[in-house]
């Protein structure tokens, strides 16, 4: 089932798990290099190889993993994140790993 068909009852917004999941997730794809420049040097990866990472998570990362978070480069994250979909298999998976509901809604 395609998530967007069934939207689950959570958001990105108060979530944040794959973002904090695994180092080598937000990794660059076929960004063009003015795409990657315009993200901070400082939150890239010391290999450029993808977004820096600082513990459990994303350099670019704000807030706290299941209230409230949200991506300081939003307008110029990596393509990987744009593809992100709330509910998808990579979703559910890092937010079983912060006990985050997975529940689908159920429709009446
Ligand atoms: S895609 Fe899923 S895991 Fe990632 S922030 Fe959104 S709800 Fe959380
Ligand atoms: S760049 Fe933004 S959307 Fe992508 S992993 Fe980092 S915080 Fe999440």
């Amino acid at each position: 089932m395609d998530p967007l068909d069934d939207p689950p009852p959570f958001t990105c917004q108060d979530c944040g798990a794959c973002c904090a999941y695994a180092a080598d997730w937000p990794r660059f794809t076929l960004e063009e290099d003015a795409d990657i420049d315009r993200i901070p040097v400082a939150m890239v990866a010391p290999d450029g190889s993808g977004m820096g990472w600082t513990g459990t998570r994303c350099t670019a990362l704000q807030g706290e993993v299941g209230k409230t978070t949200s991506c300081s480069i939003y307008a110029d994250r990596p393509l990987v994140c744009r593809d992100c979909v709330a509910g998808d298999e990579a979703c559910l998976m890092a937010r079983e790993r912060y006990g985050l509901p997975l529940t689908i809604a159920m429709k009446a």
